[in-house]
């Protein structure tokens, strides 16, 4: 294994940081967890709220299936237990954007239990540098609604359009050492999400926010007091709030302080955290059963549906890339976006060779988006289109660099790779009578080198390589060009 220790050097001797992450990610579904409500994101504040939502009296929740599902899914996406028996129970609290004064979540008898995510921490060695990361639990529960602070100089207003939306807690193990594997092990929990269709993993829209539990400790004592640092929206924003926490517990340790269980949060500006409140346990909510719902008991035939519905996910379709004589590079590259991997997989079907066309898509096509910033959904060369170019390649017609070209011109005009090798003559030229004729224009042209060559200075075999192809406008085929140039020289 390639772990990169990280380890904060004090005073007193090296620490080791310890992270737990709790990630709230939003269940994908058309209705929020106990009424019809719609969860579109963005809309009008207070427009998607029904009576249930708002906690109306006498209203009673009814569990949607939908979001079971997904929740079940994604339980059985990292191989977790689920408990065909569970429970709501209500978090009580009193805060403006809960109308209900609770919070419908499951303490004592969560939807999924114990899994396990796998991280690389290497791209480049996938295989060789996994770790796995315990999840403890999945449970379901309710979002609250948003107060709107900065709308009027005196006034805060209440959004209850989150009021009721479905979440699903995943809550990790404290089993990461670093922010680096932080990072992996979000993005990694983000890819299996957006695979098994059950969040979208937006970041930015608030689909997916995790607490960051950080304790430090000298390596081998048990674990220190954490800190948990509330609802940070960024995979690199988790980073930085880890690295600054654990620093921080460090010089206060090192100072001879203690560190005190406590809520922070991370401000986006300046890279620190602060506290905002002490932390509460779980006996301060008064967790109780939630009266109003029946336990959950799930069938087999759900779960049969759950486990048939599942898509080929993103380690084993790296592993079949792989297969395929992908290296493990690219097929991680590939693998990471589920939208990348579905085009990938397309363009496979269309009978491409599995190594050119990885090669192709990792280099050229997502150079492409790169430079344009856009995504693979909405790429300017469709699957056909591309297969089209790479078959050209495969025949012969095009050489590496005219496919090239041939490429950007498909880029700025949008037209098929066989018109515009048609129409612009970018057919590559295996014709050896017309390679012989440059090959012996360009020896007569160098002379010098020509001299140095047969005099032994072998590595100028490739200048004449160079001034052929260009002498042929890169038309030529460059494996011909090889072996003329050999007998020329010869
Ligand atoms: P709560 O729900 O009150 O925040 P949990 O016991 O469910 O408490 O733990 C929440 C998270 O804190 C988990 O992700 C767990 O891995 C992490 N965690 C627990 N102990 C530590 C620790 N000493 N250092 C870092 N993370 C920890
Ligand atoms: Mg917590």
């Amino acid at each position: 294994m390639t772990e990169s220790t990280y380890r904060i050097q004090g005073a007193t001797g090296e620490w080791e940081v310890v992270i737990g992450l709790e990630v709230h990610a939003q269940v994908t579904s058309q209705a929020k967890l106990f009424s019809g409500a719609a969860t579109a994101f963005g809309a009008e504040p207070n427009t998607q709220v029904s009576l249930i939502d708002a906690a109306m009296p006498g209203m009673l929740p009814v569990p949607n299936r939908e979001c079971i599902r997904q929740a079940v899914r994604t339980g059985m996406a990292i191989d977790a237990q689920i408990n065909r028996w569970s429970r709501f129970d209500r978090k009580n609290y009193f805060y403006a954007d809960l109308p209900q004064g609770y919070q419908i979540s499951q303490l004592y008898h969560p939807l999924v239990g114990e899994g396990a995510i796998e991280i690389a921490l290497d791209e480049k060695d996938p295989e060789g540098s996994v770790k796995s990361i315990g999840v403890e639990r999945i449970h379901v529960e309710q979002d609250a609604g948003k107060l709107m602070h900065d709308q009027h100089p005196t006034r805060s207003y209440v959004d209850l359009n989150r009021s009721g939306v479905a979440l699903m807690e995943i809550v990790s193990r404290p089993d990461m050492r670093s922010p680096a594997e932080a990072g992996a092990y979000l993005r990694k929990l983000r890819a299996i999400l957006r695979y098994v269709g059950s969040c979208d993993g937006n970041m930015e829209e608030g689909s997916m926010r995790a607490d960051v539990n950080v304790s430090v400790r000298k390596v081998g004592d048990e674990l220190g007091t954490r800190t948990e640092t509330k609802n940070v929206n960024s995979v690199r924003f988790v980073m930085a709030a880890i690295e600054y926490e654990a620093k921080r517990q460090v010089s206060v340790l090192e100072d001879g302080g203690r560190i005190v269980q406590e809520t922070r949060l991370f401000n986006v500006e300046s890279g620190t955290t602060r506290s905002m409140r002490s932390k509460e346990d779980a006996h301060d909510y008064r967790y109780f059963p939630d009266p109003d719902l029946l336990p959950l008991e799930l069938d087999e035939a759900f779960l049969e549906e759950c486990r048939a519905s599942l898509p080929e996910l993103p380690d084993a379709k790296r592993k079949r890339y792989e297969g395929l004589g992908i290296s493990a590079y690219a097929a991680n590259v590939l693998t990471a976006e589920v939208e990348a991997a579905r085009w990938f997989d397309a363009l496979l079907e269309t009978g491409a060779k599995p190594v050119p066309a990885a090669n192709w898509v990792t280099s050229e096509l997502f150079g492409a988006l790169n430079r344009t910033g856009k995504g693979i959904e909405n790429s300017p060369v469709s699957v056909d289109q591309a297969a089209e170019l790479l078959a050209l390649v495969a025949d012969g017609t095009l050489s590496g660099s005219l496919a090239k070209q041939v490429f950007e011109v498909m880029l700025e005009t949008g037209d098929g790779a066989a018109r515009i090798v048609e129409e612009r003559g970018l057919k590559q030229t295996s014709d050896t009578g017309a390679i012989e004729a440059v090959i012996a224009g360009v020896l007569e042209k160098n002379p010098n080198q020509l001299a140095q060559y047969r005099g032994g200075k072998e590595a100028l075999f490739g200048f004449f390589v160079g001034q052929t192809m260009k002498a042929m406008g890169g038309k030529a085929n460059p494996a011909v060009v090889n072996d003329l140039l050999k007998k020329a020289l010869g």
